[in-house]
């Protein structure tokens, strides 16, 4: 079985050179994200003792490095709360809908976060129930939604 292409394996392989191009922009938390993750369930890290309860067969494991931004750490975090998403679904058709905010209002937004995303989830929510409402779309009545804020920050690198 060939091994998967991991982030710990990029950035042991090219980390340095990229904290080098990057030294004036990547952080301490930066810094410390990469190196959790270059760590992560290596010897670095130590290691502990497994023992199955039912054959008492043990194994030696590296230990993980906790970070939230690791994904070897988070996977099985996401596919958990992937697995608890979709047991919330019923079986009707879904659309997914995004509503962004401008750029301008961002630093707003950062500012006053519970006013700004109340005014934005309200409109958001009548501005679907006024199209579903409509009988050029959907002409429904009653309308579920269900919404979430996701924050999209662009990196620092993204124009470099
Ligand atoms: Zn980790």
């Amino acid at each position: 079985m060939a091994a998967s292409l991991e982030v710990a394996y990029i950035f042991r392989r090219h980390g340095d050179a990229f904290r080098q191009a990057h030294a004036g922009h990547l952080g301490r938390v930066e810094r410390r994200i990469m190196g959790a993750i270059t760590a992560c369930r290596t010897a670095a890290l130590g290691g502990h003792v497994e023992q199955c309860d039912d054959c008492g067969t043990t194994r030696v494991a590296y230990n993980s490095c906790r970070n939230r931004h690791c994904p070897k750490c988070q996977g099985s975090a996401r596919l958990q709360w992937l697995a608890d998403r979709q047991a919330e679904l019923l079986p009707v058709p879904y659309f997914h809908v995004v509503f962004t905010l401008p750029a301008l209002a961002s630093g707003i937004a950062f500012q006053n976060k519970a006013a700004v995303y109340a005014i934005l989830f309200r409109a958001a929510a009548e501005t679907l129930t006024t199209i579903a409402a409509d009988p050029r779309h959907l002409g429904a009545q009653n309308l579920a939604y269900n919404i979430r804020r996701f924050v999209w920050l662009r990196t620092k690198y993204a124009a470099a």
